[in-house]
């Protein structure tokens, strides 16, 4: 409590100290501030059990006082590099035409942000992703310029529809039925948020998409503000399930800004999802038939992860280890 008074305290006089912003109008400083207190870190979290895996190869960067930015790169690379995941990377299940499209993207510490939406034949799209952050004058790459571009930074073209995803994809054409399933993993994505040893945030999003989605079809999971969002200041916050749903309200964005409002991560997921909920009645739409889910860090390390129905789990490392747990759902 004494913590908590001394932060409305400081912030007070800070408020005073610019009360007036360059417009002249009266600014919000306390939610400027970097919080004072505990500050749990190194920490990482990341979406679905495949975040366990993801989360190792994360906290061998992050306990060596290694940049977020390159742990949440190393942590997603791991689902995408493995065929038993379905819905990353190599092995992800393929469009209905057969073709395994790949979306990811990556924002740093600066807001540095890299994307490509629709690459085929790479096995780690979150790498070229972040070669177009720090490498070209753009933030997104798609469909064939992002392939070349990956070419050009030497990855090489592979066959990413493994055996097993050929035959699925043969059988699912004799009903050609595209039905995403709540929970039930022809989707699903990997997204890792991080702060590393000296407090700075990071955040990597990568997937394979719906499976047997429309040729071309990109979801949430490559467009910085929808799929991921890193303030620096405030916090992060990345996404997984339907992604047209989290596009609609811009979600990691939100789910950011409200923190900024002084929402804890966990308030600001539910609030994000609540807004899905609201525009699904109001669209008249079965939430039944959704499934979305936020997971969020701040500033303090505290996090939190909201989702629509039950059965999202996300990973979270720190220092007590590395963990798996439950979010809480609406649909009860
Ligand atoms: N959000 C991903 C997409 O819409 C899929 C998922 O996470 O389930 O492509």
């Amino acid at each position: 409590m004494a913590n908590r008074r001394n932060f409305i305290k400081t912030t007070a006089i800070a408020s005073v100290a610019v009360a007036l912003n360059a417009f002249g109008k009266k600014e919000d400083t306390e939610t400027t501030l970097v919080p004072k207190g505990t500050i749990r870190k190194p920490i990482v979290l990341s979406t679905w059990r495949f975040g366990i895996p993801a989360n190792e190869a994360a906290w061998e960067i992050l306990k060596n006082k290694g940049r977020a930015l390159d742990a949440v790169e190393a942590g997603v690379r791991v689902p995408e590099g493995d065929p038993n995941e379905r819905s990353v990377g190599y092995g992800g299940r393929p469009d209905r035409d057969g073709r395994v499209t790949l979306d990811a993207c990556i924002m740093d510490e600066y807001s540095n942000i890299g994307s490509v939406a629709c690459l085929e034949h790479i096995k780690h799209p979150i790498s070229v992703a972040r070669a177009v952050m720090e490498k070209t004058p753009h933030v997104m790459l798609v469909g064939e310029g992002a392939f070349q571009f990956a070419l050009l930074q030497g990855h090489e073209k592979e066959n990413l529809l493994t055996e097993t995803s050929e035959k699925e994809w043969r059988e699912w054409l004799e009903s050609s039925n595209y039905k995403p399933l709540v929970n039930i993993e022809n989707h699903d994505t990997i997204g890792m948020i991080a702060m590393d040893a000296n407090g700075n945030l990071s955040g990597a999003c990568t997937t394979s998409g719906m499976a047997y989605k429309m040729h071309g079809r990109v979801g949430d999971s490559p467009i910085i503000g929808a799929g991921l969002y890193v303030d620096n200041e405030i916090g992060a916050a990345t996404a997984t399930g339907h992604g047209e749903e989290v596009i609609r309200i811009a979600g990691c964005h939100l789910v950011v800004e409200l923190m900024r409002q002084g929402k804890s991560p966990q308030k600001a997921c539910e609030e994000a999802v609540n807004r899905i909920i609201k525009l699904t009645k109001y669209r008249n739409k079965n939430l039944n038939d959704i499934q979305v889910g936020f997971i969020a860090l701040n500033k303090k390390g505290e996090h939190g992860a909201y989702c629509i129905q039950k059965g999202f789990n996300y990973a979270k490392y720190d220092e007590t280890g590395n963990n798996l747990l439950d979010a809480n759902y609406f649909l009860k």
